[in-house]
């Protein structure tokens, strides 16, 4: 499998034509009284792409997403362009302008400005595999890719039609090459050419179909969606650091519960993908898991809607958070001290992971950090609570177990207490701290705690942040 994808990164197209194909296949022109796009919602740098490189002679327009966002009335992310320019051709135009890519050449144009510099991806158009003289894998899956052709060809290479449309800021006018605007209007989302044949080139489009559905929610078209139950399992062959990034866009689209029913609902299951198992699954004993996910999932929504940054390992920590419970369980179960058996579970949990969607390193000590702190929101004796806030991750940890408390799986008792704390001062707090000595009856009383520290003197502190 590694073989293969490093293969695959390396590989370099001997086919790239320098020249551009005359483009056949008229587009619908959709003016600006229909479209109805809102210029103060493009990005002034995409303009002055566009207009930079028609101004040398050649075709420009705002393509993909941020012509499908524009149209719902929504500001794009990110701007894309497309041109008949080649990528050395845009490079001269631009001064702060890469080449990026290897199998298929990109030109990031930036643009600095008050805040964070802006890139616009500037892609020439892409011939048609059948015109390429492109190949297929025996599944039917891309092999080359690099080769330029007319605007038409470009159309009819990308995945939805509202996926197709281009944007001419000069004019306000949309070139429509396959009913984009019209499958918008009827709420659609519709793949281009025949969506067997689309998904096999790229199993990808499966999981954009699905991501856009949720985003918008549009109906996918019904021949669109049918063959994704049966071609589902194409996605094993795709790389998984390929899976992984598409995995982490349907979690963090600010729709990820949406996206996540609307995997299931198109026959997306099991053995798949292993880290949504859990969520896909109905079982009763899966209930509590269920709960968990969801709540964290709409917490996630709810941020991202709003503006604010979601951790990708907060994340994954949170939807691994079932497995790592019961594997935890197990441990114990089996005799292991609370610390070590939580230790072992981390490693158990992650490793689980590697056969389907590897989580990347960086992302995997993240989770790591919070899993173990755990624990210690439930120490809540001597100068435990104190050194805890002083944790450098400790919000995530605290974001982490309200969630827990907000499941039912902690007393939400817990959470609150440790919202009065980090809200205290110094006098406050050890009030807080007194109190929790002065409950009666609660098993983390006093007498109990104390002797339980005695007796786990032994034991390795849980904290790895400590
Ligand atoms: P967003 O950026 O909001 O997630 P997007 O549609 O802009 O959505 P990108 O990944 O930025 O997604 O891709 C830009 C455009 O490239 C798409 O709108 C689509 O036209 C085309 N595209 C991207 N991925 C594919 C694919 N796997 N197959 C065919 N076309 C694709
Ligand atoms: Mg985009």
């Amino acid at each position: 499998m590694i073989t293969k994808f490093i293969k695959r990164i390396f590989r370099r197209d001997p086919m790239i034509r320098h020249t551009v194909a005359h483009s056949s296949g008229s587009p619908k022109r959709i003016p600006k009284k229909t479209h109805r796009i809102d210029p103060h919602l493009l990005s002034k740098n995409a303009v002055k792409v566009t207009q930079t490189l028609q101004q040398a002679g050649y075709d420009a327009f705002i393509v993909g997403g941020a012509v499908r966002d524009l149209a719902l009335g929504i500001g794009p992310k990110d701007f894309d362009v497309a041109t008949n320019a080649t990528p050395e051709q845009v490079q001269k135009l631009f001064r702060k302008a890469r080449l990026i890519g290897r199998r298929f050449q990109i030109v990031h144009v930036t643009f600095f400005g008050k805040g964070q510099p802006e890139i616009i991806e500037v892609s020439t158009f892409r011939a048609l595999l059948e015109n390429a003289g492109e190949h297929l894998a025996e599944n039917g899956r891309i092999l080359r890719d690099n080769v330029w052709g007319s605007q038409h060809e470009d159309a009819a290479r990308r995945d939805l039609s509202i996926n197709a449309m281009y944007y001419d800021p000069a004019t306000e006018t949309i070139l429509d090459y396959h009913g984009g605007m019209a499958d918008m209007q009827k709420k659609t989302l519709r793949m281009i050419g025949d969506p067997t044949k689309r998904y096999r080139e790229d199993p990808i489009r499966m999981l954009r179909a699905i991501r856009f559905a949720a985003k918008t929610g549009f109906t996918l078209d019904e021949a669109t969606r049918a063959p994704i139950a049966k071609l589902g399992k194409l996605l094993n062959d795709v790389p998984s650091a390929r899976l992984f990034d598409e995995i982490l866009k349907l979690l963090m689209s600010g729709y990820s519960w949406a996206s996540i029913q609307g995997l299931k609902e198109a026959g997306l299951h099991h053995g798949l993908l292993p880290l949504l198992d859990h969520i896909l699954d109905e079982s009763a004993d899966s209930k509590e898991a269920n709960d968990f996910v969801r709540i964290a999932l709409a917490n996630t929504d709810q941020r991202i809607q709003s503006g604010k940054s979601v951790s990708a390992g907060f994340l994954f920590a949170t939807l691994l958070w079932p497995d790592l419970l019961s594997n935890w369980k197990k441990n114990i179960a089996k005799g292991i001290a609370n610390i070590p058996a939580l230790h072992d579970a981390m490693d158990e949990t992650i490793a689980s992971q590697s056969s389907g969607m590897v989580i990347q390193r960086r992302f995997e000590s993240d989770m790591r950090e919070i899993w173990s702190m755990q624990p210690r929101f439930e120490k809540r004796v001597g100068r435990y609570p104190y050194r805890l806030i002083e944790s450098p991750r400790f919000r995530a940890g605290y974001d982490f177990m309200l969630l827990r408390c907000a499941s039912g799986e902690k007393n939400p008792a817990l959470g609150e207490w440790w919202t009065n704390f980090i809200a205290s001062d110094p006098a406050g707090q050890d009030d807080l701290m007194a109190g929790i000595k002065n409950e009666v009856g609660n098993s983390a009383g006093p007498a109990k705690r104390r002797r339980r520290r005695k007796a786990k003197s032994a034991l390795p502190t849980e904290g790895a942040a400590d």
